[in-house]
């Protein structure tokens, strides 16, 4: 029985079509055009635990020529076996401001452990000086939800306690956006999103102008320090580094 072929005049059509070069042409059309030259730039990402090559290095062990004291010019903080140990009085800041960043830093508390509930291992990483992340030994160490370990400190408390034992060193893994003045004059809040030793503990908790609690900072600011506390408790820093997240503050 004699059957129609309906693809012929197709295939004709469809040859006619390639012959003039159009597909490429349409091809190019239907996906997103995008230049060769907006490759996203290339970041080595170093070693584990190291800092990737577009990081500022703020404290690599040896010295603390990237911060300056909280009550004095000079930092007194104690730099030993590539770390730094939160000396009294008060804490450091960084030199540099930033607002928008990714930092790296990972500390360890005093492995014989002293004290209970806020006055064991405590100390704290605020971003502008401001919105403090809360240091603390809480293994088996019970305090109030948003004080403890990886607490957004005064605000929210960590998704889950992921903490490692005293004396074992333990990283935090920050996302930082700085709330924002906008043309209006309003404030758009910024966010925090912090990983614990690998484990989201903050997901995108929102920072406000004013959520400042127990800050040497506070008020609005585009950018600020970088600012460890010292607590009274040896606390110990090392491997330090930050991103900037922020093209215009670069
Ligand atoms: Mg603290």
């Amino acid at each position: 029985m004699k059957t129609t072929d309906h693809s012929a005049p197709f295939a004709s059509g469809f040859r006619q079509f390639a012959l003039l070069g159009l597909i490429p042409l349409s091809l190019a059309l239907l996906t997103p055009a995008q230049a060769e030259d907006a490759q996203p730039p290339v970041v080595d990402p170093g070693q584990p635990g190291g800092a990737p090559s577009d990081a500022i290095v703020l404290f690599a062990g040896k010295d603390l020529s990237q911060f300056r004291g909280q009550n004095q010019p000079e930092p007194k903080w104690k730099v030993e076996n590539g770390a730094v140990e939160s000396t009294p009085p008060g804490g450091i800041f960084s030199k540099e401001e930033f607002a928008d960043c990714q930092l790296h830093v990972e500390w360890a508390a005093p492995a014989v452990p002293a004290g209970e509930g806020q006055g064991r291992g405590n100390s704290g990483v605020y971003l502008m000086g401001r919105y403090e992340i809360q240091v603390l030994d809480c293994y088996n160490n019970k305090t109030y939800p948003n004080g403890q370990c990886g607490a957004f400190y005064g605000h929210n408390p960590p998704l889950v306690n992921a903490c490692r034992k005293p004396g074992e060193w333990q990283v935090y893994d920050i996302i930082f956006h700085a709330p924002k003045r906008l043309a209006d004059g309003k404030v758009q809040p910024g966010s925090y999103t912090v990983l614990h030793n690998g484990v989201l503990i903050q997901d995108h908790i929102p920072v406000g102008e004013a959520s400042t609690t127990a800050a040497p900072l506070s008020g609005y600011a585009e950018k600020g320090p970088l600012y460890l506390q010292d607590h009274g408790n040896p606390v110990c820093f090392r491997n330090i580094w930050i991103r900037r997240l922020d093209a215009a503050a670069k």
